[in-house]
């Protein structure tokens, strides 16, 4: 099962897909994370966007998708979240086709590298386990795929937003409302007193980004409310009840595996 966490900056998606990650002993993916990685590698898929980029342009929904599936592409019959992809239509239909594909075969969206690193192998245990009776291979699953929303109201991000605070000293991150230092004005990592906030025209520029990313994202949210393959979470609650909606609505969907 492929869980797709969406939702808007600033509500939590990044690290509810970590913390699941590590509960669940489960591979989570974070696109931008997988980006940089191959820039920084210098790979060959990480060179032509390098070279896409730098030259102002838009980096296409395949050579995205390339990159993705390169590195999901053997975690086919497990469980994976996916943390910031599928960003556009395209990529969102790309990875349905994925998804829908036999376990092993050469998916005919991916180019070059994906397709030569496939484990067919070892990976079918859960599956069998989430679904007697079916064949681990050359499983066509319709509905092994999900998206969670995490549902936030614009005004809540922006107070978020507005009340972190970083140690100027070692970089903690802190939220005057909801986690601030266990003493008043000292870090509790390093004891200084010394806090940075942030600039005052920092919620003019988050509000424009927010605006910029719910035109964007809508169409793809969209996309899976269609296909009735949309869950939502209300991602306003503290980040512990907001663990226990996603894992509830994660173990409902693999038949009780968590
Ligand atoms: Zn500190």
């Amino acid at each position: 099962m492929i869980f797709v966490f969406l939702g808007p900056p600033g509500c939590g998606k990044g690290s509810q897909a970590q913390i699941l990650s590590e509960k669940l002993g489960i591979k989570a993916f974070s696109a931008g994370d997988l980006l940089r990685q191959e820039i920084a590698e210098k790979t060959s898929i990480g060179l032509q966007v390098k070279a896409v980029i730098e030259q102002g342009h838009y980096v296409s929904d395949q050579l995205i998708w390339d990159l993705v599936c390169l590195h999901v592409n053997s975690y086919k019959d497990q469980d994976i979240i996916l943390d910031g992809f599928p960003r556009t239509i395209g990529q969102a239909e790309l990875l349905s086709e994925w998804s829908k594909t036999e376990t092993g075969a050469d998916f005919p969206g991916a180019t070059g590298a994906c397709a030569k690193r496939l484990d067919p192998v070892g990976t079918g245990i859960q599956n069998i386990a989430m679904d007697p009776g079916s064949a681990p291979y050359g499983l066509v699953r319709e509905d092994s795929l999900l998206a969670v929303y995490f549902d936030i109201d614009a005004a809540i991000l922006l107070e978020r937003i507005l009340h972190r605070t970083m140690c100027a000293q070692c970089g903690a991150i802190y939220n005057l409302k909801t986690h601030p230092p266990k003493q008043s004005s000292i870090c509790d990592v390093c004891g200084s007193t010394e806090f940075k906030t942030r600039a005052d025209d920092a919620a003019e520029v988050f509000k424009q980004r927010l605006q910029q990313d719910m035109t964007k994202s809508k169409p793809v949210v969209a996309f899976f409310e269609a296909r009735g393959l949309l869950c939502k979470v209300d991602a306003s609650k503290d980040i512990s009840t907001v663990t226990e909606q996603v894992l509830s609505i994660m173990s409902r969907e693999s038949h009780g595996a968590y």
